[in-house]
């Protein structure tokens, strides 16, 4: 049995913190005349839709929705302005900050990976501990599990990860989870549906100390909305709501997001899609001749090596079309991030990279040759 234990992990203050109390959390009922929360009763100032009401501060009709989608209890999820909200709630509900402190509380990244982790957690001036991935993009297991100390409250695992676009082992997931029982192990899905594999969600309730990020940002086709997800356990998911600012998802996202789950099947489509065009995109970038690797994809991007990838980079914008520069990053250097377009968007990229001459000849000998099969690698 797991000795882990939320209570602990948690910064003190948070445990018995008594938390806002908004209008819409002492009055739940939906009929009656509402003069508590200094709303405007007379309406909105704008052309079309209603917004003079507060929120549902916990968004019971998208939980209600999802939960069966996703095979978890309503009770089990937290949605928040984006995925970098429950990033960054989960960073101060457990860290405690300040580096010259004996006391400050770290979190585990393995670069290269989402900016977001190490940004949050300098902005709550958390430490932070990097334990890069090995050469093939996975988790250096047993580094990762020496380096957990007892001021460890969470170790970031994004899979599939960006920039480097595979998916993370599971066996070395499970081994964290068990090694790290004193700390929060969050596993990032944000590109989850493009994956062929089953979600971390299924777990929660073997491993009380897992956390699963997941997005309407990427397969959904929500990014604008800003609605990220937060699985975890009931104990957990009550601490973020007991923090979160009360009212952080707004009525046009909410309603929006509620449509968009009856959308499934329409995201599987586009999924599918993108997957498909994804194949053929890789295929034609590995025809010319300043493409010297594309990496194994679970994702809706591609990491691409070039010949001279600042130089192609710098073309490229020159032309108007703008792909991800991740060529300075350790174990991505001289690769580019390329986000599959529609077929259009791809076409305009190859027409433009086809046209390229520049800055130094193309070195046909430099073409290695070891492009490995751009299809989703097989996570058994
Ligand atoms: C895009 C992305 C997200 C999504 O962030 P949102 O704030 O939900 O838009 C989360 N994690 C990773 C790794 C991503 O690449």
């Amino acid at each position: 049995m797991s000795s882990f234990s939320l209570q602990s992990l948690l910064r003190p203050h948070i445990l018995t913190l008594t938390p806002y109390s908004s209008a819409r959390d002492e009055y739940t009922g939906k009929e009656g005349v509402f003069l508590d929360a200094n709303e405007n009763a007379l309406g909105s100032t704008t052309d079309s839709g209603q917004y003079n009401r507060y929120p549902d501060p916990y968004q019971s009709a998208i939980k209600e929705r999802l939960a069966p989608i996703k095979g978890v209890r309503p009770e089990q999820i937290f949605l928040g302005n984006g995925s970098d909200e429950p990033i960054d709630l989960l960073i101060r509900a457990t860290c405690r900050p300040g580096r010259s402190d004996a006391s400050t509380d770290n979190i585990i990244i393995m670069p290269p990976t989402y900016g977001m982790y190490e940004v949050s957690a300098t902005i709550n001036d958390v430490e932070l501990v990097k334990i890069p991935l090995t050469p093939d993009f996975q988790p250096d297991t047993d580094a990762v599990v020496a380096a957990v100390t007892d001021t460890t409250k969470i170790i970031w695992i994004c899979s599939p990860n960006n920039p480097t676009g595979n998916l993370i082992d599971p066996e070395s997931i499970r081994t964290i989870l068990k090694a790290a029982d004193h700390s929060l192990v969050v596993v990032d899905e944000a590109y989850i549906d493009f994956a062929e594999t089953t979600s971390w969600t299924g777990e929660l309730d073997n491993y009380p100390n897992l956390v699963v990020l997941q997005t309407f940002s990427k397969a959904w086709g929500l990014a604008a909305l800003r609605l990220g997800m937060c699985f975890a356990s009931e104990e957990l998911i009550r601490v973020l709501n007991k923090i979160k600012p009360p009212y952080n998802i707004s009525a046009p996202t909410q309603a929006l997001a509620l449509e968009a789950l009856g959308h499934e099947r329409e995201k599987n489509e586009m999924v599918a899609q993108i997957l498909a065009d994804r194949q053929v995109l890789a295929e034609k970038l590995l025809s010319l001749p300043i493409v010297q690797h594309i990496y194994p994809s679970d994702v809706n991007f591609l990491l691409v090596r070039f010949m001279d990838a600042k130089a192609v980079f710098e073309y490229l914008i020159n032309r108007q079309v703008i792909v991800r520069d991740r060529s300075k990053v350790k174990l991505c250097e001289g690769c580019l991030r390329i986000t599959v377009g529609t077929s259009d968007e791809n076409e305009r990229l190859l027409t433009e990279l086809r046209q390229y001459d520049g800055p130094t000849l193309p070195d046909t000998s430099a073409h290695t040759g070891t492009v490995t099969h751009p299809e989703p690698v097989s996570n058994a």
